[in-house]
């Protein structure tokens, strides 16, 4: 399998090179110059997580990964989730009388986000092809919480990999704070740093811009836009379908939206041929996605901060594979569009474009108190608690059902949940009055002991202090 950039001007890579590229060198982000064919479902129907993993993405790392090595590093990221089936799925109800959503767990993993699924495989896959090649990396990124504790559970201890995450100091969730800190690993490295998380992700992006120091140290990223990740979110989509429609008719999902990653496995699962309905893009009140998908233009306004703070995201970065493929893999069309957008802070596609893009996506918004009335309505109703950012996308389902693209009663819809509610345990209790409590496996984060750096917000003092613990 090869992999070409959506601007069309870098060189097509193997698996391995795209894998450690993240971004290819023209700034475009890498597809898969084929989309290859899932089995047949009725072959992969009762088998467990790791095998039917195993079955969707092997097409995309043939050529470059030995199969037993890509087994063995398959099961043990799964094997780090809490239940047997990984992502399990489970019915709620609805609000709406007579009909059924049912809910995707994306949240059985070590730091309890749907972030779990793909780093806890892309952590182990660094090192494998590391390895290999006689190389190491040194994976540097910016937090405000989420991706920051996935990143680092997912590279402590490997061989190869060594992470420093910069967080802004006293601004992230305790919980947040304590799974970067209490991880025990030599190799993993929170640096707390005073000011914002725009402040620390302006001192990752000088970094990087250092090129004396980016070779030096062989400087890396994580980020949501690394083609592994997207593969990694496909399997759930093929597993949460074999689950609802036993004879493999099409199913709808719904999917909580910041970055445009989830959303976009989706997308490329029906690619592979999966049936899928409908896709629906759910936004908190930063609604960019909402506003794109319902007028064709895309136009940057201010970041608001909401009760779902993983989706207060403006450029939603996985949105250019989409547009690749809608302007019929025109790697020019689209460096054209990303470059329009970014020194006008807008762009529009055509008509039919967008009319393209609609025929399989829907969109919703949902404010933070509508997002609390679904938290409280659903816990009242089936005493379960859902995360603020599962609400989001549970609250645009249901506006949908009566009137709208989910309301065919014979299609399953599945609403993706992708945080366990300790993970935002405040705007929990605030909708319920309930605190949401850890699951047992790390009901010992708070007597765990912490080790952070404090640096200070400086380029040269945090290059010194990676310098040397790299020895
Ligand atoms: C990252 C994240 C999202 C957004 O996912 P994207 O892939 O960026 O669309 C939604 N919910 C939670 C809890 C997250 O951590």
């Amino acid at each position: 399998m090869r992999y070409v950039s959506t601007r069309g001007a870098a060189a097509e890579l193997g698996f391995a090179d795209v894998l450690l590229a993240g971004l290819a060198s023209d700034g475009g982000l890498y597809l898969p110059a084929q989309w290859p064919q899932l089995p047949p479902l009725e072959e992969l129907r009762g088998r467990p997580y790791d095998q039917i993993a195993v079955e969707v993405m092997w097409p995309f790392v043939a050529d470059d990964i030995d199969r037993a090595a890509f087994e063995r590093i398959v099961t043990e990221a799964y094997a780090t989730f809490d239940v047997p089936e990984v992502c399990p799925v489970v019915p709620i109800g609805s609000s709406v009388a007579g009909r059924d959503l049912l809910l995707l767990e994306l949240f059985r993993g070590p730091t309890l986000a749907f972030k779990d699924v793909a780093l806890q495989l892309v952590g182990r896959l660094f090192d494998h092809v590391l390895a290999q090649r006689d190389e190491r990396i040194c994976v540097l990124g910016a937090t405000s919480g989420d991706t920051g504790s996935a990143a680092m559970d997912a590279c402590a201890g490997r061989d190869r990999v060594d992470i420093f995450i910069l967080f802004p100091d006293g601004r992230t969730s305790e919980v947040q704070r304590r799974q970067m800190t209490t991880l025990g690993a030599a190799n993993a490295h929170a640096l707390a740093v005073p000011g914002t998380f725009d402040d620390c992700q302006d001192l990752v992006k000088a970094a990087f811009a250092d090129h004396v120091f980016r070779d030096e140290v062989h400087l890396s990223a994580v980020n949501s836009i690394n083609w592994a990740r997207v593969m990694a979110q496909i399997v759930y989509y093929v597993t949460a379908h074999l689950s609802v429609s036993p004879d493999g008719a099409p199913v709808s999902f719904v999917v909580p939206t910041g970055n445009f990653g989830n959303v976009l496995a989706g997308w490329a699962a029906a690619r592979m041929g999966l049936p899928i309905e409908r896709l629906v893009i759910a936004s908190n009140r930063n609604d960019v996605l909402t506003r794109f998908f319902t007028t064709g233009t895309m136009a940057i306004t201010e970041v608001v901060p909401t009760t779902s703070p993983s989706m207060d995201i403006q450029v939603s970065s996985n949105l250019e594979r989409l547009l690749f493929e809608a302007l019929g893999r025109d790697g020019a069309a689209v460096a054209d569009l990303m470059s329009t957008f970014r020194s006008d802070g807008s762009v529009s596609v055509e008509p039919a474009v967008l009319e393209a893009l609609r025929t399989e996506f829907d969109c919703g918004r949902l404010d933070d108190t509508a997002a609390a009335a679904v938290i409280r309505e659903v816990h009242d109703r089936t005493g379960l608690l859902l995360d603020p950012h599962t609400a989001v996308g549970i609250g645009v389902a249901e506006s949908m059902l009566v009137a709208g693209p989910l309301a065919d009663p014979t299609v399953p819809v599945v609403c993706l949940a992708t945080a366990h509610a300790a993970k935002f345990p405040d705007a929990v209790e605030q909708a319920t009055g309930i605190r949401p409590a850890l699951p047992d496996r790390l009901g010992d984060l708070y007597e765990r002991s912490e080790r952070v750096e404090h640096v200070p917000a400086d380029l040269g003092a945090i290059e010194s202090l990676i310098r040397a613990e790299l020895g």
